[in-house]
């Protein structure tokens, strides 16, 4: 099989495989409690809260489509809007029968602090929902400023997706005052699709509780009563919380912060390459992701055509833009267990495509 080096899925470990194919146990069993509870602590400190870790089985969309159902009641919702992931939360809010009011800047351009304020100072809205990475723009918003300017509203709850930013870079939900902070299993943690990780503050359980409508199977407050006791609400995929486990021992053994280190070396690797070969980035210098880089395609790259090479000779899948990006951009992941020596020969091999290509298209 080639390798991943798409945002996502990102490549597994074999490590990571075969902690998924431990034996089941009961997940009302005591097995399953000392699981959960093995693995809780670790969790906690990589979230940066003192608050419950909850485990969703489904992928993020899951938890993002569950904090609007659990947070918004009949006050309105603003959504950050920055590019496909987060320009889709706009139409689930409104899916929820939500009073969803967007906040929408031009792909490629964060979120601004300033904005948010602005937009909340209207009143009547119950929470914000923001991408701190926004995957498909490759764009990172600045995540301390913009929970500093919600905090201003006290009523209003910051929901927080990381799905591609989680254990690549610090994001202390406490100190930042998050009301949640949601990831999933495929992206920055590189595990298999299907889980999805999230915690919430205290007032965003309290502010659940008054909520109508919040449904079964995403309700807070269900996970809240059944993490009590190292339990889900439901049958959770137990094979992703051993490989969670098992991707956790990694994290420690290596350092949280060695780990943060290494994205950033990684992140840092791809940049010179970037600038090295007279490409772009599409996000403005300050606020491109530490996780992966979206290249502008200003050099008019056949970007099909090196996706071909890439894959056909050096078993490489890479990504060659979203959605309206495709073509003008291209992504290369540096998350999950990336080191500086398999995005060198990514590097490499990025060069053996382009000059495999024919001249015109160089
Ligand atoms: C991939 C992604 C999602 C969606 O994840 P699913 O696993 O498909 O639900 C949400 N937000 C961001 C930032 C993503 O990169």
């Amino acid at each position: 099989m080639p390798k991943l080096f798409i945002p996502g899925p990102v490549q597994v470990s074999e490590k990571t495989f075969r902690a998924f194919c431990q034996p089941m146990i009961g997940h009302r069993s005591g097995d399953f409690k000392k699981l959960y509870e093995r693995i809780h602590a670790r969790l906690q400190t990589l979230f940066g809260t003192k608050q419950p870790v909850f485990l969703s089985t489904s992928s993020a969309w899951g938890v993002m489509e569950g904090s609007i159902r659990n947070l918004v009641g009949t006050g309105k919702v603003l959504n950050c809007m920055c590019g496909a992931f987060s320009d889709k939360w706009f139409d689930v809010s409104k899916k929820c029968g939500k009073d969803a009011v967007s906040l929408q800047v031009e792909w490629g351009q964060p979120i601004r602090p300033e904005a948010v304020r602005d937009a909340l100072k209207a009143g009547g809205f119950d929470a914000v929902t923001l991408i701190h990475n926004e995957t498909s723009t490759g764009v990172m918003s600045p995540l301390a400023e913009i929970a500093a300017a919600v905090r201003e509203f006290p009523d209003v709850m910051l929901i927080v997706d990381s799905v591609s930013s989680f254990s690549a870079m610090p994001i202390p939900m406490d100190e930042l005052g998050l009301d949640v902070l949601l990831t999933g299993s495929q992206k920055a943690l590189a595990m298999p699709p299907g889980l999805a990780l999230f915690s919430a503050s205290e007032r965003a359980i309290a502010r659940a509780e008054q909520v109508k409508g919040r449904g079964y199977y995403f309700d807070f407050i269900e996970f809240k009563k059944n993490a009590a006791e190292f339990m889900t609400p439901s049958t959770p995929s137990i094979s992703h919380i051993y490989a969670l486990e098992s991707k956790l021992d990694d994290i420690f053994t290596e350092g949280v912060e060695s780990r943060h280190a290494r994205h950033a070396e990684n992140n840092a690797l791809v940049h010179e390459w970037v600038k090295a070969r007279g490409l772009d980035f599409f996000a403005p210098e300050g606020f491109r992701s530490k996780s992966l880089t979206c290249v502008a395609n200003n050099l008019n790259i056949d970007v099909a055509a090196m996706l071909k090479v890439l894959r056909d000779k050096h078993d490489i899948v890479l990504d060659g833009g979203y959605g309206k990006l495709k073509g003008k951009t291209f992504r290369i992941s540096n998350m999950g267990d990336e080191t500086p020596g398999t995005m060198r020969a990514l590097l490499m091999a990025l060069d053996s495509a382009l000059a495999a290509l024919p001249a015109a298209a160089n």
